[in-house]
């Protein structure tokens, strides 16, 4: 060990004279000048004493004042300076991969070095790093997972865990299993970095650890909200019911036509100013209108007309745009290549800034473009704080996001955006402001402003417990209950033994709380797990495009549109397409499947338009379904997706199905003369839901009915449901291995208190165990 301990004062030293070179070289220097413009330098000496004599510190400052950067960075020089670089490992913790990589060769770039030396990083099937790599950049979920293997993070000196504002779910996690981890590790040094002043809370969490603020400075920024925007463009904001019947009709008459390019574009930007003003109207009760306000949709045409606003009448400077996600980024830089001005390389460069980015891309989003040329970036949320774009002058908020993944080993995407705080308001905002006076476009009225949470739910209690239940055993965290017991704001110990309860009966945990191959399955999927036992299911049995078309129709809401004046005409072309199927998910597969061929034919607008359908509904419905079949090809549920669907057209199977995923969501049907008695196990009698095509139906020639959700007003009302025959039900609900044979006759028996004949019943739980199995493989 005195040869090992030699060689580390050989390397120290070695680090130490490299960087010296470095600072005293004229580009070195250069840099040095620029870090040391940055508000954080003038915290440095503060930070590294506070940090050498508390195991715990909290720092918080703007965005772009230089922690992620500077901060570690200080830590490594101040180490190397005192002849220990060699001996630290510093761990820096990004929530998302790309910042993880831009950040690590940002770094590596200012210490004049490749990445890879002194500097790396480490993010999900990717990595750069080297023999002396002692600043490691790697994503939340890449150290929760190494926690797995090395509880105790042997070697390590200091972490650093950046963005905890966001109070993403691996975050926190992680918070709770590094609290357990200090008393083990009194030498070790944890720095929480975020970019909002709440860092009470996370300084009381550890004990009262102290507080550090950087102060920043930014130009003001100019706020406008949909009504300012609609009149610079031209547009004129009216409340809906201000709009007499002849302009109603030719809204109607727009959209249903379908007007080509110029038309369709006045259309919908009138379209949207119309939904805006809906909100007016409501707005005592904004809140809840703020979820029919579909939340999916952006106005394309609206962000182009506010771009080329801003190309054409105002001063120089990049433009940032949100929005939510891969897709809509994709799909609008394509609308904007086409046109004209925005799609002219001579005078826009139009750049996209999202998790999936290639490395040569993500430089492009730094440089600064040629005289003349007007940078336009598309960014998710991630531009909101972990990437620093400084010549941007121009925001333009959609003001929406998709909330971030609950997958926190596979990192798998969230699928549905929704509005977002307050708080990232004022952070898109703000990213007007770096470098000059700048100007911020909401694309919604400000009264929907008012009405956004002042700031997000933290993930962990916003995620639906089931899911995170299955997250904390994929993490193999120990107990449920006593993991949830410590985090920062625990949910209700109830709720986390109810949801425990679920998912050892839809056997996804066994009875000692372990997951089951089913569960590890379900722990992949970013839906909840009755959906995602549904998808399991429609691949097994081969119905998987039915089955997926009624879980994206269940994750994204209902596009049977029930207008309050032609409710009649509305209900009498849903229960066409139920045809007495006594299914409203069926009816669903129905009607997506028609909508699918009449877009082939081109009549899609129309197909809608007669059948009370919401097409950017069934859109959503269609986009996900994609990312489903991704999905479970990439888990490997799934090889060949023409095989998996050799049965979709057997209903008697998707019923089957449908009762696999969403058991115990059931209730007994019995018909009475004049009416239908439903029953559910917990509720006693139910009602069904007017909008179900089973609440038309006299009589129900099935026994139960399967139900997605049930909803307690007065009376209970059951949404969506599906008839299933007994037999269905004695086969695919619940789960056999989880509690034994008897302990499933006992569930049912409960069910069916007129069963057959034992012996029956046997037989068909004996089939039931053996399909089980299957499934657990
Ligand atoms: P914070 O973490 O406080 O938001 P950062 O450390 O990420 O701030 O960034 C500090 C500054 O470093 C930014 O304001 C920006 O000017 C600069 N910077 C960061 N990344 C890059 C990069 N890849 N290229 C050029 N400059 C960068
Ligand atoms: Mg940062």
């Amino acid at each position: 060990s005195v040869i090992a301990e030699r060689v580390l004062q050989r390397r120290s030293l070695q680090m130490h004279n490299k960087q010296q070179d470095w600072q005293e070289s004229s580009e070195g220097q250069k840099m040095l000048e620029f870090r040391k413009s940055l508000p954080s330098h003038d915290a440095r000496e503060t930070l590294l004493r506070t940090i050498s004599q508390n195991q715990v510190v909290v720092v918080s400052g703007e965005t772009g004042c230089g922690k992620t950067t500077q901060l570690p960075q200080y830590v490594l020089e101040s180490e190397i300076e005192a002849s220990r670089g060699a001996a630290c490992s510093i761990i820096c913790t990004q929530p998302r991969r790309i910042s993880a990589i831009a950040v690590a060769e940002r770094v590596a770039a200012e210490r004049g070095e490749e990445i890879g030396e002194s500097v790396g990083y480490k993010v999900r099937l990717e990595g750069m790093r080297g023999r002396d790599t002692r600043l490691l950049f790697c994503t939340t979920g890449i150290l929760l997972r190494r926690l797995l293997v090395d509880r105790n993070l042997k070697g390590v000196t200091h972490v650093f865990i950046d963005e905890i504002h966001e109070r993403g779910m691996n975050e926190d996690f992680l918070l709770i299993v590094l609290k357990d981890l200090l008393p083990r590790r009194p030498e070790l040094k944890l720095i929480l970095m975020s970019a909002t002043l709440n860092a009470e809370l996370f300084a009381s969490y550890f004990g009262g650890a102290p507080a550090i603020h950087v102060p920043g400075f930014t130009h003001p920024v100019r706020n406008y909200f949909l009504e300012n925007i609609l009149e610079t463009t031209g547009y004129r904001l009216t409340p809906y019911n201000q709009i007499d019947n002849y302009g109603q009709d030719k809204l109607w008459k727009m959209q249903k036509q379908g007007l080509r390019k110029r038309k369709t574009q006045i259309a919908s930007a009138v379209e949207e100013a119309l939904m805006a003003a809906d909100f007016r109207e409501y707005s005592p009760r904004v809140r809840e209108s703020l979820s029919c306000w579909n939340p999916d949709s952006i106005g394309f045409n609206l962000i182009e007309n506010v771009l080329c606003h801003i190309c054409r009448k105002e001063r120089p400077g990049a433009v940032l745009v949100f929005m939510t996600g891969w897709d809509d980024i994709n799909s609008l830089k394509q609308q904007l290549e086409a046109h004209p001005l925005l799609g002219d390389p001579s005078k826009v460069l139009l750049l996209a800034c999202h998790g999936s980015m290639s490395s040569a891309e993500q430089k492009l989003i730094f440089n600064k473009p040629e005289d003349g040329v007007r940078k336009i970036v598309l960014a998710t949320n991630m531009a909101e704080t972990s990437i620093t774009i400084n010549d941007v002058v121009f925001v333009v908020d959609c003001g929406k996001a998709k909330e971030t993944s609950y997958d926190a080993l596979n990192n798998t995407p969230c699928l549905l955006p929704s509005w977002i705080s307050k708080a990232s308001a004022r952070q898109r905002k703000g990213r007007a402001g770096r470098v000059q006076p700048g100007e911020c476009y909401h694309l919604y009225p400000r009264c929907v402003h008012d009405a956004f949470a002042d700031y997000q739910l933290p993930e962990l209690l916003r995620t639906p417990l089931q899911s995170l239940c299955l997250q904390i055993k994929s993490l193999q965290l120990g107990s449920i209950s006593e993991f949830l017991a410590k985090a920062l704001q625990p949910p209700e110990p109830l709720s986390v033994q109810n949801a425990v309860e679920y998912l050892k009966m839809i056997g996804a945990l066994d009875e000692k709380e372990n997951l089951t191959v089913l569960g590890r399955h379900l722990s992949m999927l970013p839906v909840e797990p009755k959906l995602g036992k549904m998808l399991i299911y429609g691949a097994i049995f081969n119905c998987l495009d039915p089955i997926m078309t009624i879980v994206a129709g269940l994750s994204v809401r209902d596009p049977f549109l029930m207008p309050f004046d032609k409710k009649d005409l509305a209900e009498s072309a849903k229960a066409q397409f139920s045809a007495c199927g006594f299914s409203d998910h069926l009816a669903l597969v129905r009607a997506f499947d028609g909508w699918k061929h009449a877009e082939r034919e081109q009549s899609g607008y129309e197909y809608c338009w007669r059948n009370f359908l919401s097409m950017q509904t069934l859109r959503a419905i269609d986009s996900l379904k994609k990312q489903f079949s991704y999905l479970l090809k990439d888990i490997g549920l799934v090889e060949n997706f023409e095989s998996c669907n050799i049965c979709s057209h057997d209903e008697h199977l998707v019923r089957s199905v449908i009762c696999a995923g969403l058991f115990p969501g059931i209730c007994s049907v019995v018909n009475k003369e004049r009416s239908i008695s439903l029953k559910t196990m917990e509720d006693g009698s139910a009602l069904l839901h007017s909008n179900s095509v089973n609440a038309q139906e006299a009589k129900i020639p099935f026994p139960w009915l399967i139900f997605n959700e049930k909803i307690k007003v007065n009376s209970v009302f059951l949404r969506d449901s599906t008839g299933v025959s007994d037999s269905v039900v004695l086969l695919f609900g619940g789960s056999v291995s989880s509690s034994g044979l008897d302990g499933h006759m006992k569930m049912l028996g409960g069910y069916m208190e007129f069963f057959m004949k034992p012996e029956l019943a046997t037989m068909y739980l004996s089939i039931k165990k053996e399909l089980g199995e299957l499934v657990q493989k």
